[in-house]
């Protein structure tokens, strides 16, 4: 028996000849950030995307809460806890700010598209969104059009639509991304206390974050899992060193 929240069994996934995943077998224990990391194509969103079911792997398994979900779509995965965020943005930019997180509370709940127009005025779902854009402190933009929001901002309100689910874990690819110091260090805060609510599968190529925010991270080259450890252990891996950290 083991504690992982979210765990893959041996993931293999080839596009055509190119072996994209090799053999992965990774876990999520309750309260730690497990950072993903490794250079540009070594097969880091296509194993996220295997976990939160966009991707159907080859072989192997993906188990969420003890339970094998690797047949299920991404949106029981969703609903049983599985929170994500997407390396290219999936928010809705011609909407505000909010409508983007009652969407999020709405498919959480488990409703259609088609209730979206009632959404809105739903007392539970707009608490629901309302909660999660303060939690990432976006409160006082909930009105404006995502399109006016700034590069970081649209980050936090991915992580906010992500929390409109409860999630019991998180997976996010590159949150990151072309963020500034100053929103990097809003979001890396904000992580390190999400941690103990739902801890996180973290791909991230801010190793600055990344050294700070770890419990354990894992490290990919070529679509096999070359290394996991601690900072310290990582850092000093040479084989690590050598295919991805440099000196
Ligand atoms: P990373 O996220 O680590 O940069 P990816 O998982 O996006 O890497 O990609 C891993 C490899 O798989 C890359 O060589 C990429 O070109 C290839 N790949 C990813 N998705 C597809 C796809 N849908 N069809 C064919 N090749 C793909
Ligand atoms: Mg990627």
């Amino acid at each position: 028996m083991t504690d992982a929240v979210l765990q893959t069994k041996g993931i293999t996934k080839s596009f055509g000849a190119l072996r994209a995943s090799r053999d992965i077998s990774i876990d999520l224990k309750p309260g730690e950030i497990h950072a993903i990391i490794g250079p540009n194509g070594a097969g880091k969103s296509t194993l996220i995307g295997q976990i939160c079911g966009t991707l159907k792997p080859d072989a192997g398994s993906v188990h969420l809460l003890g339970q094998d979900v690797t047949q299920e779509p991404t949106r029981s995965r969703a609903r049983a806890g599985l929170g994500r965020t997407f390396q290219i943005s999936a928010l809705a930019m011609e909407d505000t700010v909010l409508q983007n997180a009652v969407l999020g509370a709405l498919g959480a709940a488990g409703k259609p598209w088609r209730f979206f127009g009632n959404a809105l005025k739903d007392k539970a779902l707009r608490e629901t969104a309302e909660e999660a854009l303060e939690r990432v402190g976006l409160q006082d933009q909930a009105r404006m059009r995502t399109a006016e929001l700034s590069h970081g901002q649209r980050r936090q309100l991915e992580v906010a639509v992500a929390l409109t689910l409860k999630p019991k874990a998180l997976v996010m690819d590159e949150p990151m991304a072309g963020m500034g110091s100053e929103g990097s260090k809003i979001l890396t805060g904000f992580l390190d206390k999400l941690r103990q609510e739902a801890p996180i599968l973290l791909v991230e190529h801010d190793m600055d974050a990344v050294f700070s925010l770890a419990d354990r991270i894992s490290v990919l080259v070529y679509g096999e899992v070359i290394a996991t450890g601690t900072v310290d252990e990582i850092r000093a891996n040479t084989a690590v060193k050598e295919a991805y950290l440099g000196d």
